[in-house]
């Protein structure tokens, strides 16, 4: 009741963010840490009041601004000063041209990846959960917490302690090690849930209603539209990158969606601030196939995501009930976009072609990516003329499993030249 008191008294500094509003009806509320309209049950997400006038000025701010995503405060749910409170400034990722994997593929355009690796915990979620660190400090929360198919634990346990702040996660029992230890390092709870990642949610939804959670920001729940604005930031980095250019096409990796629905988020009000020049851009979206609900609705032509429980190596992207599923959907529909799904084989056939053509070891979520750009070209649907970016959204050290059963060393030797030689290496 106080968060909605204080709200009401207009003491939440979150910067351009001007109201929450729902994404089906429109209705507007303000800015509290709720994620579903009372009218619909919609969800809901920031509406702004965004910079006008010279979009020059704006470009030349950005510019001017630190190496990380608070460069683009301006067009996210924080304050003026986000940059000079203790946080984990993730972003600044590298965007690498990768003309050797071009090569493999038959790309005859650019081809780009968007390394995400790089940043302080190792994935894309330290974008995310740096935005519901701000909501969460607005709002008055000392609790951090999410349910996380494991790096959102991670970033979440590493953000908070960063800042100060508590943390108490909630993970699947049964993830990589790599995962687990990479989350509870940082000093704050981890509770493993004996369920699916869907379970875990499911039982952090119920917690929000127990007086047992009262006071705690759940990020990736009621502070939800907070956090997923972190996702934005990827597009705008992206842009910037190739000299203020939209890509023609972005292949996105899919779990519960809301990445894939702010990336095209970003893009537009990119667009509309005339940042980049209006044209069209194609997303699409990529899935397991051992978890493949999104890709099994788009190639059915169906509107409905029909639940399934996981079965796949690419745990990151593990959820069987997507929540942004149906906005992907429309997204990949409107955009002329895909999206689509690869075996676990796949995945790690991907993993080794990325790291050795271009020196990145990428998780599973990044085999997933590079493996269905791979099968759409080879089907037809990506163009292999236009400048393409591929996301790779994890680092490959969080999912050795994945590769350490068919990767290893060429031979072993004793310390001598004639056993160097009959090894077939001299
Ligand atoms: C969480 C995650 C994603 C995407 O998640 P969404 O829920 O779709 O926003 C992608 N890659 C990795 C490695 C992740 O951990
Ligand atoms: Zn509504």
């Amino acid at each position: 009741m106080s968060l909605l008191t204080e709200h009401r008294s207009g003491t939440v500094d979150l910067g351009p963010a001007a109201a929450l509003s729902c994404r089906e009806c429109g209705q507007r509320y303000p800015l509290t840490p709720i994620f579903a309209c009372n009218e619909c049950f919609g969800p809901l997400e920031i509406a702004y009041d965004l910079p006008t006038g010279d979009p020059e000025a704006l470009r030349r701010r950005i510019e001017a601004g630190p190496n990380s995503v608070w460069r683009y405060a301006p067009l996210l749910p924080v304050p003026a000063d986000v940059a000079e409170k203790p946080n984990l400034n993730p972003g600044g990722t590298p965007l690498v041209r990768a003309d050797r994997l071009a090569a493999e593929l038959g790309v005859t355009g650019e081809l780009h990846v968007k390394d995400d690796s790089g940043n302080p915990t190792h994935s894309f979620k330290d974008r995310v959960v740096a935005c519901a660190v701000e909501a969460a400090r607005a709002f008055g929360f000392t609790t951090l917490s999410c349910s996380s198919t494991g790096n959102l634990a991670g970033a979440v346990g590493a953000a908070a302690a960063r800042a100060g702040l508590r943390s108490c996660v909630f993970i699947p029992h049964d993830l990589e090690h790599a995962k687990v230890t990479a989350a509870a390092v940082y000093g704050g709870e981890l509770v493993g849930i004996e369920g699916s990642y869907d379970d875990v949610n499911r039982f952090c939804s119920e917690l929000i209603g127990d007086p047992a959670g009262e006071g705690w920001g759940f990020v990736n729940v009621n502070l939800r539209p907070y956090y997923a604005e972190g996702s934005k930031t990827l597009a705008y980095e992206i842009c910037e990158q190739l000299g203020w250019r939209l890509p023609d096409q972005l292949v996105v990796p899919i779990a519960s969606g809301s990445q894939l629905t702010k990336i095209d988020k970003a893009l537009r009000e990119l667009i509309t601030l005339g940042l980049v020049e209006d044209k069209p851009y194609k997303i699409f979206g990529a899935q397991a196939e051992g978890c493949s609900p999104v890709s099994q609705a788009f190639k059915n032509g169906q509107d409905v995501i029909r639940p399934v429980r996981p079965a796949t190596i690419a745990k990151s992207l593990a959820i069987g009930n997507p929540a942004d599923g149906p906005y992907v959907l429309d997204i990949a529909r409107r955009t002329g976009g895909a999206v689509e799904d690869v075996t676990d084989e796949q995945i790690v056939d991907a993993i080794k072609l990325l790291a050795r053509t271009e020196g990145i070891f990428a998780e599973t979520a990044g085999g997933v990516t590079v493996g269905v750009t791979r099968k759409l070209l080879a089907d037809g649907v990506l163009d292999p003329s236009l400048t393409t970016v591929v996301l790779n959204t994890g680092e490959g050290l969080k999912t050795l499993d994945a590769v350490s059963p068919t990767t290893g060393p060429t031979a072993v030797i004793r310390p001598d030249l004639d056993a160097f030689r009959d090894a077939g290496l001299g």
